[in-house]
């Protein structure tokens, strides 16, 4: 064995190991290099990749999306397409800020703006540089082929500049507008949050509840009682709403309720909503702040909680600002942006509204103002970045008004293919129930909203760099990026006065940075192709992308392919869209792949408190890149995919059948010496039928698992395979195993060609493992299997597989049937009757006796199986009621008719398929098993002769178990002692040949190397 052409396989994959090795060879090659140059020039696909937030490592959950790029990146490229790899970094925003916050142990924003904004936005920087690396590294290990080095980072000079012109074409519009509203914020960041944001972050909350009395000021001893579960707003209040349609009634104790809320009670007066209208009362802290307070009529004043009277302040909740302006309502607002009182609300100046509302109801307390307090549960929105509660908040901010937009989106969205399909009209849902878009945040590390508001009242927006130089009346000598502190310090003259203008101090929301991109990288509108041109600003140094010209644009533009989280719906496929409509009025993308969220593997959340996340450096360690690539592309995307190690186990094992395929064929070729050649890829020779219908089985394999890539369905090719690797496993090497003991061309150039085929199909999806066998099993041809054309899919003989598919059903069918007999498969049995089976199968008799160990097959009816018939008593109780015993009853003593169609008569009853439980057991003597109408009976009884033979078997069994055992290589042949002298007799030739002895003697069992 000295010149063996095939790499001896180990008895099980080192996946890491074979992973990294892999890694290192592509990297000495250029393997990835030496595809994209072929593909150059060919027909393109254009992909664009939704940038990654660069603030931490790779969690497994982004590993998911990363391998479905990656999958059909590496799917289209097999096929010959021309392809943009372009990864993207996400580096502005509060994620940013936040992790550099909590590094530098900073808690508020007066404590960043005393560190230093400059030093602030270092930090930043640093903290993108840090991460890009990491993620970087993680993905090639991932074994993502992308333009390294070529990245784009949203925080480029470029990226911003795009934006700013996107926002002046807004402004041109009449689409930008500054809000003062009430919104919601998060008193920790200092920021609004907008609608996009809010999705998803309600949390279930145990709140204070309040029930407090409010004195009417003309109705002496008479209050109006309301309830809140934010006490904090307390201070802020200016009037009580009642449902003008609501009846109210006044207590014994001079308490005013609406009746609906406690029925049960007896009122001494009652009075209409309407009625109450005008009263005026204290308020809760007039000591504090003085305020008017009146009784207001609102429609949507609820009588299914509290009081029926809603307790309303107009600075602190989104429907109390909008009836503030309908009743002309004092407005007070109570806290600062970090959501702590001002300095005018006395003894609660600097609390904040948690510690606000602890004090307010020991004051309301003392004061007897206090009906009751308790807990309330409920769904309260928090903050999606550092998870403290929301609050109202009146603030101004930038807002594009989606007034004009709104139909041209669904227009547009309405030429997109999405993948599943029901994300579309998610994305219609959205469109149709999408508020303006609140583009500001109070923040620092954030794209510069290029806005110059005039005392003059013009409003000037800076549309590019040259328009800020040109414009600027100072500062540009110190301006190193469009970026706070630098950018603040250049004032620009006012192009409708004259007079200097300071930039507002707001930043953007991030998404504007990561919608712009199918625009920014692709240099639309760019006069000349300028070389690293994306690399401006915070980005030089990190990547040599370039910026490219129009004409680029307008081959790369619209992608025809995206894929994201379900969750992007609303973020980026939402921002990029919108400014896509914007810019050029229709969809920046063709198709989409979206898919839903990752749970663990018992269905939980993932939460680093927990303890449930998996590291993707821990993944790739312990279970491999191919194993989790596999996890990610069985997954359907309509369903949430529970991750982790014990479904990778379940992978592996299933995995190893695939392996043990190739390790058999290795095995044997190299003992036989065969030899393949990549340019005779088609079996040659004898081929027996078996042989054929393999050609015809992989053929299958290639049409179906084409279709699977185009139609960007992982699941489906996953599945493709997994069955073809069930029938090259368990049919073909099993059925064939005896013609790799010698060198027959036929069955190991049909093996070789199956196996080779169907590492090309699987290379998109496990591109380690399917090109270390590549590179073992095909040594003529192209290098890596990367390197190989896609396979042509071309139509199999359906007919053919049918036929076998027929057969491989009675086996499977009969193996349950023998199982549920508790026999040994190795015990041979006299008879076989199948029902039912296709005739197509009816050849294969021989076939079917052998793979089952029976002696004889015979199709025809199955009269030896009993028929169990059992009422479905949940769907048959309600139809016949109190007759159900008695069917019951008769279907217990067999007294039933069969009838067509799977119905049974009974008692003058016809029951129907769904209601009754039918099973098909063996009368005494045979085991059944039954399954879509094909029957398989099995005759188990045991006569000497048959016994006899089962010994046999169990004997060679025990042999060949001793041969591997020992260390002996396949081929060795032995001499073997046995006890057994009656299988001697009868069997000795045979127990030779299946051991491979030169000569078997009486004695206790032991073998030794002949
Ligand atoms: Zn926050
Ligand atoms: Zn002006």
């Amino acid at each position: 064995m000295a010149d063996q052409v095939f790499q001896p396989l180990p008895t099980v994959p080192d996946h890491a190991s074979l992973e990294e090795e892999i890694l290192a060879w592509w990297e000495a090659q250029g393997t990835f290099e030496q595809l994209r140059d072929r593909n150059r020039g060919g027909p393109t696909f254009s992909f664009i990749d939704g940038p990654v937030t660069a603030n931490k490592t790779l969690g497994v959950h982004h590993a998911w999306g990363r391998t479905l790029k990656d999958v059909f990146q590496r799917y289209k490229a097999l096929r010959g397409f021309d392809q943009r790899y372009q990864n993207g970094f996400d580096c502005q925003g509060l994620w940013i800020e936040v992790g550099v916050e909590r590094s530098l142990g900073l808690n508020s924003k007066p404590e960043i703006e005393e560190y230093g904004l400059e030093a602030f936005a270092r930090k930043c920087r640093d903290l993108v540089v840090r991460s890009a690396a990491e993620i970087t590294g993680a993905s090639k290990r991932l074994g993502q082929w992308m333009d390294w080095g070529n990245d784009y980072f949203t925080f480029s000079d470029t990226n911003i500049e795009y934006v700013w012109r996107m926002l002046k074409k807004v402004h041109g519009s009449d689409w930008l507008y500054k809000g003062h509203r009430s919104t919601e914020w998060c008193p920790r960041c200092g920021t609004s949050i907008s609608q996009h944001e809010l999705v998803g972050s309600y949390v279930d909350r145990a709140d204070p509840s309040l029930f407090v009395r409010l004195p009417l000021r003309d109705r002496k001893g008479e209050s109006l009682v309301i309830w809140t579960t934010t006490p904090w707003t307390l201070p802020a209040n200016v009037a009580a709403a009642v449902n003008p349609e609501a009846e109210y009634g006044l207590r014994s104790n001079g308490e005013w309720v609406a009746v609906a809320r406690y029925p049960d009670e007896k009122f001494m007066e009652r009075l209409r909503g309407s009625e109450l209208v005008g009263w005026t009362y204290e308020g809760p802290f007039d000591d504090l702040v003085g305020a008017q307070h009146r009784v207001i009529p609102w429609d949507e004043v609820s009588l299914e909680e509290g009081t029926g009277i809603v307790h309303i302040a107009p600075g602190c909740g989104s429907e109390d600002f909008e009836l503030a302006q309908v009743y002309g309502l004092e407005m007070l607002t109570p806290v600062d942006e970090s959501g702590r009182f001002y300095n005018e609300y006395g003894w609660l100046h600097g609390l904040s509204t948690v510690e606000a509302g602890e004090q307010i109801i020991g004051a309301l307390e003392e004061k007897g103002r206090l009906v009751e307090a308790g807990l309330h549960e409920h769904r309260y929105p928090e903050c999606w970045r550092c998870h403290t509660p929301l609050i109202f908040r009146i603030a101004d901010d930038w807002f594009i008004s989606v007034r004009d937009l709104r139909q041209p989106m669904r227009d547009a969205n309405g030429t997109v293919e999405w993948t599943p399909e029901y994300m579309g009209k998610r994305m219609d849902d959205w469109l149709v129930n999408m508020g303006d878009w609140n583009i500001s945040r109070s923040r620092y590390y954030g794209l510069p909203l290029p806005f110059y508001p005039c005392a003059c009242g013009h409003l000037n927006v800076i549309g590019s760099k040259a328009e800020l130089e040109e414009r600027a009346i100072e500062g540009l000598e110190q301006l190193e990026e469009l970026r706070r502190p630098w950018i603040d310090r250049v004032p620009v003259r006012c192009v409708e006065c004259g007079e200097p203008v300071e930039r507002v101090k707001e930043v953007g929301d991030v998404w504007l940075d990561a919608g712009i991109v199918p625009f920014s990288t692709l240099g639309w509108e760019n006069p000349t192709w300028i070389p690293e041109g994306y690399a401006t600003g915070a980005a030089k140094g990190l990547t040599k992308a370039d910026l490219p010209d129009h004409a680029y644009w307008e081959q790369w533009f619209p992608a025809d392919w995206v894929s994201e989280m379900r969750e992007q719906i609303r973020l980026w496929f939402y921002s990029q869209f919108f400014m896509s409509v914007v810019l050029v009025g229709r969809s920046p993308y063709e198709r989409v792949l979206g898919y839903e969220k990752m749970l663990d593997e018992k269905g939980r959340e993932m939460h680093s408190s927990w303890g449930n996340t998996i590291d993707a450096e821990d993944a790739f360690a312990r279970m491999g890149a191919d194993v989790m690539r596999w996890q990610f592309c069985a997954q359907p995307p309509d369903r949430n995919l529970l991750f982790g190690f014990g479904p990778g186990h379940e992978i592996k094992r299933r995995l190893l059948t695939f392996w043990n395929s190739v390790k058999f064929f290795v095995d044997y070729a190299n003992i036989e010496g065969f030899t393949p050649s990549w340019q005779r890829l088609d079996p040659a020779g004898d081929l027996k039928p078996l042989d054929r219908w393999l050609v015809e089985r992989t053929k299958r394999l290639v049409a179906d698992a084409t279709a699977g890539y185009e139609a960007t369905l992982t699941v489906d090719v996953i599945r493709a395979f997994e069955s073809f690797v069930d029938d090259v496993s368990n049919w073909y090497i099993r059925r064939s195993r005896r013609r790799f003991y010698s060198l027959d061309e036929a069955a190991f150039g049909t093996l070789w060609y199956a196996l080779v085929q169907s590492l090309r199909v699987l290379a998109p999806m496990l591109p380690f493992l399917s090109d270390h066998l590549w590179r073992n099993l095909v040594q003529d041809g192209p290098a890596s299997v990367h390197l190989a054309p896609w396979p042509e899919p071309a139509a199999p003989d359906e007919e053919l597989l049918a036929e076998i598919a027929a057969v491989r059903r009675v086996v499977e069918l009969g193996r349950q049937a023998r199982s549920s007999s508790q026999l040994k498969l190795r015990q041979p049995l006299r008879r076989l009757v199948v029902t039912g089976a296709a005739d197509v199968a009816h050849g294969h008799a021989d076939e079917i006796a052998d793979e089952l160990r029976v002696k004889e097959v015979r199709f025809g009816e199955v009269e030896v199986s009993e028929l169990r018939v059992r009422p479905n008593l949940p769907v048959l109780g309600p139809k016949l009621g109190a007759a159900l015993r008695e069917v019951r009853e008769s279907l217990r003593r067999g007294e039933f008719e069969e009838l067509d169609g799977g119905r049974f008569q009974v008692d003058g009853h016809v029951l129907e398929p769904g209601e009754v439980l039918v099973e098909r057991v063996g009368r005494e003597g045979w085991a059944v098993a039954s399954e879509d109408g094909v029957t398989v009976a099995i005759d188990t009884a045991l006569d000497d002769d048959l016994r006899l033979e089962g010994r046999l078997f169990d004997r060679i069994h025990e042999v060949n178990v001793l041969r591997k055992e020992s260390g002996l290589e396949l081929t060795d042949r032995i001499r073997l002692w046995i006890p057994d002298s009656d299988l001697l007799e009868h069997f000795g030739e045979r127990l030779a040949a299946e051991t491979l002895a030169v000569s078997v003697e009486l004695g206790e069992l032991r073998l030794e190397k002949a």
